[in-house]
């Protein structure tokens, strides 16, 4: 018997218990599992799993354990949503600044070269240099507030332990 006939048992025993398989495939598998012992051991071992997993879950009265479930789903959801929209908002903020560094020299010059076309002060085309180099710090206090004004539209049951 070779490898990938275990692999593809493996599969079926899974799928079987999480989204269901095809008639064939219920075939296919229950005679492997006939002439395969350590394919039969997973099965059962899988069932031992899940039973356990199910009488774990029983203590709970119904009602709470699903309004408990929704509550967890949906802060996992939210956390998914939110990390990697903040690391993406960290990533844009650090290039974004490695940008300005490298760019600052070039920068210079060209407020220097606007300043003395435009015959503006020297103070204004300093403080517009200055103004360019918190653009990002600026853009991240926007989405952070954001978020903030965001989190405050929750309804009040979601918030009432926090
Ligand atoms: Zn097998």
């Amino acid at each position: 018997m070779n490898h990938a006939r275990h692999a593809r048992a493996e599969q079926l025993i899974a799928e079987e218990r999480v989204e269901g398989i095809s008639q064939a495939e219920r075939e296919w598998l229950a005679a492997h599992l006939q002439e395969c012992a350590p394919c039969t051991d997973l099965a059962r071992q899988t069932d031992q799993a899940l039973r356990l997993m199910r009488a774990a879950a029983i203590p709970f009265p119904s009602g709470l354990a699903s309004r408990t479930q929704f509550r967890v789903r949906l802060r996992a959801q939210e956390l998914r949503e939110r990390k990697p929209k903040r690391r993406a908002l960290w990533l844009t903020c650090a290039v974004s600044w490695i940008f300005g560094v490298a760019s600052a020299p070039y920068v210079w010059s060209l407020f220097e070269w606007f300043g003395q076309h435009t015959g503006a002060p020297k103070l204004v085309w300093e403080l517009a240099f200055g103004l360019w180099w918190t653009l990002p710090a600026l853009f991240v206090v926007a989405v952070l507030l954001m978020e903030r004004v965001r989190q405050g539209d929750e309804p009040a049951w979601m918030r009432q332990d926090r």
